[in-house]
């Protein structure tokens, strides 16, 4: 191949711009400026939940293979209050997968979901992450929801994880979680905003997929420089 080939297939397969210290040996190795951000593995996204994602289970094993390779990880839940502005019970008329205007833009609205302090909203009980130094709870103001594990849904009211990381001298988020296509990619994407490097670990997530949005996700995701690599690539 030429060189350009080389290049452009390395720059779709997003290598390029990996970094050469942690793809030392072919293995990213995350070290004490990275943290593992672990995206709402609560029981409301796993099977028997409120908004159970498919598959959403199967990340468990994975995140926690990954966590004693962490010196760093944060663990999110997504926590709303009852009547929230994300709920289609919230509004007459609505139904769980339509959308609504709201005043920060489209909302789209799911089934009541991981209200503050229920046993639906709790970590899943299989999760297996001791380390973890931070739990960001997100989503609970009830007029404005967040995805985001960086900001809320105004893309403006911050949640406090940047200056977090930031203040412990990280450089480099590892996005795990669900879901893939929501708060996953949103945390990763905020990550970038944020100043970060980001990898989104594919095969720790399941996504909803809703009309395409996974798709979508992956593609918006890799525009902002966010990074797709799969657990085997952490050694
Ligand atoms: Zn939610």
């Amino acid at each position: 191949m030429h060189r350009r080939t080389v290049l452009q297939a390395g720059a779709a397969l997003g290598l390029v711009a990996l970094s050469p210290q942690l793809f030392a040996a072919g293995k990213l190795k995350p070290g004490g400026k990275a943290a593992l951000i672990v995206v709402d593995v609560q029981n409301c996204f796993l099977e028997g939940g409120t908004l159970a994602v498919k598959g959403g289970n199967e990340v468990i094993p994975v995140i926690n293979a990954l966590a004693p390779s962490f010196e760093n990880i944060v663990v999110t839940q997504d926590w709303h209050t009852a009547g929230h502005a994300s709920f289609a019970s919230t509004y007459s008329g609505k139904k769980p997968f339509e959308t609504t205007k709201l005043n920060y833009g489209t909302q789209v609205l799911w089934p009541d979901h991981c209200v503050q302090g229920t046993e639906d909203a709790a970590l899943g009980k299989e999760l297996k992450v001791p380390t973890a130094q931070l739990i960001i709870r997100k989503g609970f103001h009830k007029e404005m929801d967040s995805y985001s594990a960086f900001e809320e849904a105004d893309h403006k009211t911050a949640t406090g994880l940047a200056g977090y990381l930031k203040a412990r001298g990280i450089k480099t988020v590892f996005v795990t979680g669900l879901a893939t296509d929501f708060c996953v990619a949103w945390t990763a994407m905020d990550a970038r905003k944020a100043g970060f490097d980001a990898y989104v670990i594919e095969d720790a997530t399941r996504g909803i997929d809703l009309n395409g949005s996974l798709a979508a996700a992956w593609k918006q995701m890799a525009s902002k420089g966010v990074k797709r690599i799969q657990s085997s690539d952490i050694g």
